[in-house]
């Protein structure tokens, strides 16, 4: 599938990153046209400014003054580069919170912040609001025609959250809109347990440790809210761009699997979907599984942006500043780290930061331009390797996996299981487990699109959805309509338990998906780390740790069965013929050798090859197409070189005819581009 360049009319792989160089002011003569001489030595064609200039944009109340930008966006366009350019939301400056005490945030306990730090502003203000569409109105009209401007970055990693007064309101309001009358929330939300009917919208308080922390329907309908009041925020903070600026895309930088936004909602008000890659490199044997994470991160984030090429809007060039460790780079750790990103889908390697400034709370952090401020440096020399690489690969642009494969990581129902009282309290591993069936599918080799309840299940031939715990509406019947039509779906234990408002579903689990899975899940055992249980599937044993549900058949087929306990006997695989598909059914948690055993023979019996037959542990394969062919990566995430089997008809990126095995240093990103009709 072909998609248009991210920036109209810049058909090229975006490398660049943050860059503030209103922190050199006063030194701009000498360090400005310094930056850009060594932007270009890097290849370096984009940068991202404005993310927090704020202070500098705004001095004084209503007072203007856009003249470092002015001059900086001219250099980029002199030079050739194109600007990412921010809107200043993420922080604010202090006249704002000394005069406007409603901009602050009110924390759970009902502490109103003081002025500092970023990322701490109230949604729901009046007042914020104006200011954010006075500054990104006057940053449009200033900007809407100036050659550097390629795209918008918004704010800057939302998050948070606000229980003011302002954000009480606005949350009635939104309880009022999707409920209608208070009587119909006490029932969705079984209010009559504990005594807790509120006798009004009005009544309601967000959840706090100081008051109602124990109603889960509450907590979970405040994420939502929460998670709302940011898609609505962006949604403000566009109309003006969106006006006066219409053909520049917009996007907003994620966090990955960050818990306090649902992703794939805020990501269908995204022109492209962009995020932060900050994997904790070991530089020993743990990278392998770092590099398995960062590739799930990346689907995820290509995921919520609908599958089309995305942005990898930041990335440490070297050791970052605030994880509990700060490693430097191996040599070559940087290549797999940017190239990793294009593999999945990015069309740009962004880097948080260009040049280090001399104070402030990231003065240690990685930057491509270092203190020294030369480019003799190690990491300034394997940036301008990866700038290299990213010119080579100039095809790659636009292009998108094309995967078969779809797995289900949901926010709401993770928000429902984060907070769920049952078996391991508080300790559900939805996350874990989602990644553990990832890992276990990228191991055999495939392509894997992260998707939620609410995406399309059509073009998929399996899909899977472990721990789908909370069913939202309408997914159960999209499920039914998938195997019906010939899909194949994969279910686990702790699924069909809850509707949307966290609502156990009368008639027993797995709740309206109890036909597609042909059984009765009656109960589900807690094992602690001690207690295990055991089952043979095709000539091996596997265990099962943490849970083991009990279920009745009701038309599946049995696959294996428990060994132990009083369960001994019990189904734990089952397969249910439904319409012209299957369904399968996983009852306990296993290891990942069961996964990878059971996803291997599955997926052959739908005809679903691998990329790479026989890949090494800790390799990450994945693939691109489009109008210029198909493209094939391969990346070791050892410190150890691996072998690998190519698949026939491949050739190198410099048109080397490659085939067989082929060794992959320590580290070593290998781009293959398949031949036409291989
Ligand atoms: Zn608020």
């Amino acid at each position: 599938m072909q998609y248009p360049p991210i920036m109209k009319g810049f058909p090229e792989l975006l490398h660049g990153g943050d860059y503030n160089p209103e922190q050199w002011l006063r030194w701009k003569d000498e360090i400005w046209p310094k930056d850009m001489e060594l932007a270009k030595a890097a290849g370096i064609n984009t940068l991202s400014v404005g993310i927090f200039s704020w202070a500098v944009l705004e001095p004084r109340e209503g007072e203007y003054d856009f003249s470092f930008l002015d001059e900086v966006m001219d250099l980029l366009a002199k030079n050739g580069r194109k600007a990412v350019l921010a809107t200043p939301s993420g922080a604010k400056p202090q006249w704002m919170a000394e005069k406007y005490p409603e901009v602050l945030r009110v924390d759970a306990e009902r502490r109103r912040a003081l002025y500092g730090t970023r990322h701490n502003h109230c949604l729901s203000s009046p007042v914020y609001r104006e200011k954010v569409r006075a500054i990104n109105t006057a940053l449009a009209e200033r900007y809407k025609d100036h050659p550097a401007l390629g795209l918008w970055h918004v704010s800057n990693e939302y998050g948070g959250e606000c229980h003011c007064p302002l954000c009480q309101a606005r949350f009635h309001e939104w309880l009022k809109e999707k409920y209608g009358t208070i009587e119909r929330l006490n029932e969705s939300w079984w209010n009559s347990f504990w005594s807790h009917l509120y006798p009004s919208f009005e009544a309601i308080e967000s959840p706090s440790p100081i008051g109602e922390c124990d109603n889960p329907a509450l907590t979970l309908n405040w994420r939502r809210f929460t998670s709302h009041q940011f898609r609505d925020f962006y949604e403000w903070e566009i109309a003006p761009l969106k006006a006066i600026t219409p053909d520049v895309p917009c996007t907003a930088n994620l966090m990955a699997a960050y818990p306090g936004i649902d992703y794939f909602d805020l990501g269908r008000a995204l022109d492209v979907s962009s995020w932060d890659n900050y994997p904790q490199w070991t530089g020993d044997s743990r990278d392998a599984r770092v590099l398995m994470d960062a590739a799930f991160n990346h689907d995820l984030m290509r995921g919520v942006g609908g599958q089309k090429p995305f942005m990898m809007m930041e990335s440490s060039p070297s050791a970052v500043n605030w994880q509990p460790v700060n490693r430097l780079r191996q040599p070559g750790v940087l290549m797999l780290q940017g190239l990793q990103a294009i593999a999945h889908g990015s069309d740009s390697v962004q880097y948080f930061q260009f040049r280090k400034g001399r104070g402030g709370a990231e003065k240690f952090h990685g930057a491509v331009v270092d203190h020294v401020g030369t480019r003799e440096t190690r990491v300034f020399r394997e940036v301008a390797e990866v700038g290299q690489r990213l010119r080579q690969l100039k095809a790659v642009t636009g292009s998108a996996p094309e995967s078969r494969i779809a797995l289900i990581y949901d926010w709401e129902n993770r928000w429902a299981l984060d907070q769920a009282a049952f078996g391991h309290k508080n300790h559900q591993k939805y996350e874990e487990t989602v990644r553990a069936h990832y890992r276990a599918l990228k191991g055999l080799g495939h392509d894997v699109d992260l998707i939620d309840q609410t995406c399309g299940l059509e073009g998929y031939t399996a899909v899977i959805g472990p721990m789908t715990y909370l069913l939202r509406p309408g997914f159960a019947e999209h499920v039914q309509h998938f195997v019906a039509e010939g899909g194949v779906y994969v279910g686990t234990y702790i699924s069909g338990w809850v509707d949307e408002d966290d609502k156990a579903f009368p008639g027993g689990w797995p709740g309206p998906l109890k036909e597609v899975f042909g059984l009765w899940d009656e109960e589900t055992d807690t094992l602690d780390e001690t207690q295990h249980n055991h089952f043979g599937w095709k000539g091996r044993t596997y265990q099962v740790d943490d849970y083991a549900a009990l279920v009745h058949t009701r038309g599946a087929e049995v696959l294996a069965l428990y060994d132990e306990n009083f369960y001994r006997g019990y189904p734990v695989l089952t397969r249910n013929v439904y319409g012209k598909g299957k369904a399968y059914y996983i009852a306990a948690r296993t290891g990942e050798d069961f996964l990878r055993d059971f996803y291997a023979d599955l997926l052959s019996r739908c005809g679903l090859d691998p990329l790479v037959k026989g890949l090494p542990e800790g390799v990450d394969c994945a693939s691109r197409a489009g109008d210029a062919g198909r493209f094939l990566f391969l990346m070791n995430g050892n410190p150890h070189a691996v072998t690998v089997c190519l698949p026939g008809g491949v050739r190198a990126e410099d048109g080397e005819a490659v085939c067989g095995l082929t060794e992959l240093r320590p580290w070593e990103v290998l781009a293959l581009r398949l031949n036409e009709g291989a």
